[in-house]
C-alpha cells in the first residue's frame, strides 16, 4: 500500500500540471482561433466583393496585411507558450515513471518456484481453479474454451449451479428479488439447517420496496406483511415489529419517520452477499474464489519473499526454497479473514504446535506445548511439575491435550 500511495502522490502532481496547462492555455488558444476566424470571414467577404465587382485580382489592404501579421505573431507566441508548458510536464512524468519502476517492477524470477506448478496433476488443478473463478464471474464460454485448449476434462454439470447463481445475482442487481426468493424456497430446508436469514431478508427487501414505491397501497402492504408470520427468531421478530411500525407513518412519509434508517440501508448489497455465501455453502464452496484468495495472499507474500531473498543474497546464504517446495519458507502475516485454522504457539518454546507437539492444558488452566511439558518433567527433581505461569503443581500425566 505504501508503494501505491507513493505512486499516487506523483500521479496527482502530473494530473495537477495537466489541469493547470489546460486551464491556462485554452483561453489563449480560443483567443487566437477567434482572431483567425474573424480574419477568415473578412478575407472571404473581401474576395466575394472583388468577384462581384469584377475588379480583377484581389489585393490585401495595408490594414489587412497588418492584422494578418499580428494574428500570425499571436498564434506563434501562443503555440510556443503551450509547448513550453508541455515541456514543463515532462520532468513530472519521468519522475512518475521512475517511482513506478522503483516500487513495482521487480525481478520476480528470483523467488519463482516453477516446480510447485509442474506435473499434469498440478496443471489441471490450476486450470480448474481458473475455471471455477470464471464460472463465478459468469464467464462460462471463456471457461469452456480454456478447458478445451488446456485439454482438461470438466463435467458440464459443474457449471450449472454457477449458471443459476449468476442469473440470480444478476436479477438482484436489477432489483428483482423473485428469482432469489424462488431459489431460497427451493433450498429452504438446507438454508434452515444453516440458520440462514436469506429468505427473511428477501421478503423484508420486497416489503420495503413496496413501501417505497406505493406507500398509498396499504392493503397490498398488509397482505405482504403476512409473509413474515413464518419467521419467528427473536432477532427477526424485533425487526418485523419495526417493519410494522413503518405502516403507521405511511401518510407522514417514511423518510421523516423514526424508521427512516430501515429504508435507507444498503440492503440490496447485503442480500447479494448473503445469497452468494449461502449458495456457495450449499455447493460446498468457499464464498471467495480460491484464485482471488491466492492473488490477495500472493500480493502480501511476494514483497516479504523478495526482501528475504535480497537479505539472503547479501548474507551469501543458499536458496530461498528449501527442500520442501510445497510450503512457504517463512511465515507470512496475512489478514485475519485469511486465517483458516486456529493456531497455538507455545509460550515457552515459541514454536507453533504440530500433531506431534500438540498444546497441553495444565490443571491450573495454563496451556503449554507437549514438548515444553516433557522438558519441565525432566528438569524437575520431584514427580510433580510446576506451572511456568502460576504456583500450581501437578503430575505431568494429568495434563490434557487440546484440540484446536
Ligand atoms: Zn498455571
Amino acid at each position: 500500500m505504501d508503494a501505491c500511495s507513493g505512486v499516487d502522490i506523483e500521479l496527482d502532481k502530473v494530473q495537477a500540471k495537466f489541469t493547470a496547462i489546460r486551464q491556462s492555455s485554452i483561453p489563449g488558444i480560443d483567443e487566437v482561433l477567434q482572431v483567425l476566424e474573424a480574419m477568415k470571414s473578412d478575407l472571404q467577404r473581401n474576395a466575394a466583393l472583388v468577384e462581384s465587382e469584377e475588379m480583377g485580382t484581389a489585393t490585401l489592404s495595408s490594414e489587412q496585411k497588418l492584422s494578418l501579421k499580428l494574428a500570425a505573431t499571436k498564434a506563434k507566441d501562443t503555440a510556443s507558450k503551450v509547448s513550453q508548458q508541455h515541456r514543463d510536464v515532462h520532468p513530472a512524468i519521468s519522475r512518475l515513471g521512475k517511482v513506478i519502476d522503483r516500487v513495482f517492477t521487480q525481478d520476480f524470477n528470483v523467488i519463482n518456484c516453477p516446480e510447485s506448478l509442474e506435473g499434469p496433476d498440478k496443471t489441471s488443478k490450476v486450470v480448474e481453479a481458473i475455471m471455477e473463478h470464471l464460472y463465478r464471474q459468469g464467464l462460462l464460454e471463456v471457461a469452456h474454451r480454456l478447458a478445451e485448449e488446456a485439454h482438461v476434462q470438466v463435467k458440464a454439470e459443474k457449471s450449472l449451479p454457477f449458471l443459476e447463481m449468476n442469473s440470480v445475482l444478476q436479477s438482484l442487481a436489477d432489483k428483482n428479488v423473485q428469482p432469489a426468493l424462488q431459489w431460497a424456497e427451493k433450498h429452504r430446508k438446507q438454508l434452515e439447517e444453516r440458520h440462514s436469514h436469506l429468505e427473511y431478508k428477501l421478503h423484508k427487501l420486497q416489503f420495503l420496496e413496496l413501501l417505497k414505491q406505493c406507500p398509498e397501497n396499504t392493503r397490498a402492504l398488509l397482505e405482504y406483511s403476512r409473509k413474515f408470520q413464518n419467521f419467528r427468531s427473536t432477532e427477526q421478530i424485533k425487526d418485523i415489529q419495526k417493519l410494522m411500525g413503518c405502516l403507521l407513518f405511511l401518510n407522514y412519509g417514511i423518510d421523516r419517520s423514526p424508521y427512516r434508517d430501515l429504508v435507507n440501508q444498503d440492503l440490496w448489497m447485503d442480500v447479494g452477499e448473503t445469497f452468494t455465501k449461502d449458495a456457495c455453502a450449499l455447493m460446498g464452496l468457499s464464498m471467495e474464489s480460491p484464485l482471488t484468495v491466492c492473488l490477495k495472499i500472493g500480493c502480501k507474500a511476494i514483497p516479504v519473499l523478495l526482501n528475504l531473498k535480497t537479505m539472503m543474497v547479501q548474507q551469501h546464504v543458499g536458496e530461498i526454497w528449501t527442500s520442501s517446495k510445497t510450503e512457504l519458507p517463512i511465515e507470512i502475516d496475512v489478514s485475519p479473514e485469511h486465517l483458516y485454522h486456529s493456531r497455538f504457539t507455545c509460550p515457552i518454546l515459541r514454536q507453533q504446535s504440530t500433531e506431534k507437539n500438540p498444546p497441553m492444558r495444565l490443571n491450573c488452566g495454563h496451556v503449554i506445548s507437549k514438548e515444553a511439558l516433557a522438558r519441565l518433567a525432566i528438569s524437575t527433581k520431584s514427580s510433580k511439575v510446576k506451572c511456568p505461569y502460576c504456583p500450581s503443581e501437578q503430575i505431568p500425566s494429568d495434563a490434557k491435550r487440546l484440540f484446536l
